[in-house]
């Protein structure tokens, strides 16, 4: 439906209003492409445990009952992918809600207690450790113009990264600078192959999807994570060397 270059070659007026509506055009047809793509990406991934667990379900009624190491191993699978589906909805479910919403409760938030509670959680839940390198918040606390679940939700992505793909401890760095504040979460784990890099964003994006099915990945956080810095005009970059680790850096205005 573009309209013929004869209406829109032209450098007057309607030349001008043809080829915005062009620009238009292929803008709506992108996005419902890209829209078209995520759902057939989505059904694919739901589709793939829920397979697994149809098939070990139909294993268990024809052999389930004499064999025990069948039994074993099918209620082994329906009990990960089952967990696997659940947490591909989950992770959906917030992708949904972090696209819908625009900046909802935004209030003043001081950084770093906010780190300071989304590292112990992290913590507790892998029993790892976390070195926070911060100036002193007593002198000037940061504060930043946020939606502190948001906020909170993005640090907690990225610390369970860090910790999924290292084994060694990992560091937060946050800094000052001028009007900006950056926060950096540095592991020295697996690293992340140069090509992939550009990618890391893209919804369902695994480097290789072994060693994300391993650790029960679903290539949805960092698209989640991106929404929600992009949400507070904020910026997210990856800087990774294979077999050296992984740097996430973060910047946002500050508030005062
Ligand atoms: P996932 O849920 O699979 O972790 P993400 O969107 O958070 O999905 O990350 C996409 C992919 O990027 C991951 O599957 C993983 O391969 C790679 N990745 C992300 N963070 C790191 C990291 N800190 N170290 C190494 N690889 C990483």
């Amino acid at each position: 439906v573009l309209l013929d270059p004869k209406y829109t070659s032209k450098k007057d007026e309607l030349g001008r209003l043809g080829q915005t509506f062009n620009e238009m055009i292929l803008f709506l047809q992108d996005t419902d492409q890209k829209q078209k793509q995520f759902v057939a990406d989505a059904s694919h991934e739901l589709r793939t445990p829920l397979t697994v667990i149809e098939s070990y379900a139909s294993l268990l009624k024809r052999w389930g009952g004499n064999d025990p190491a069948v039994r074993e191993e099918a209620i082994e699978a329906i009990h990960s992918e089952s967990a696997r589906l659940k947490s591909l909805i989950t992770s959906l479910l917030k992708l949904a809600e972090v696209e819908r919403e625009e900046l909802m409760n935004c209030s003043d938030v001081e950084l770093i207690p906010l780190v300071k509670q989304a590292a112990e959680q992290m913590e507790h839940a892998f029993q790892r450790q976390i070195e926070l390198f911060c100036p002193d918040e007593e002198e000037r606390p940061i504060v930043l113009c946020a939606d502190r679940e948001k906020l909170k939700q993005l640090l907690i992505i990225l610390i369970d990264n860090a910790f999924k793909y290292s084994k060694e401890p990992v560091k937060i760095d946050i800094s000052r600078v001028r009007h900006h504040v950056q926060l950096q979460i540095i592991d020295r784990g697996m690293g992340i192959p140069k090509d992939e890099l550009p990618h890391l964003f893209e919804r369902f994006y695994r480097v290789d999807k072994a060693r994300g099915r391993g650790t029960g990945g679903t290539g949805l956080g960092l698209s989640i994570a991106k929404q929600i810095v992009t949400q507070h005009r904020g910026t997210i970059h990856i800087d990774s060397k294979i077999g050296v680790g992984t740097t996430v850096t973060i910047g946002f205005q500050q508030q005062k």
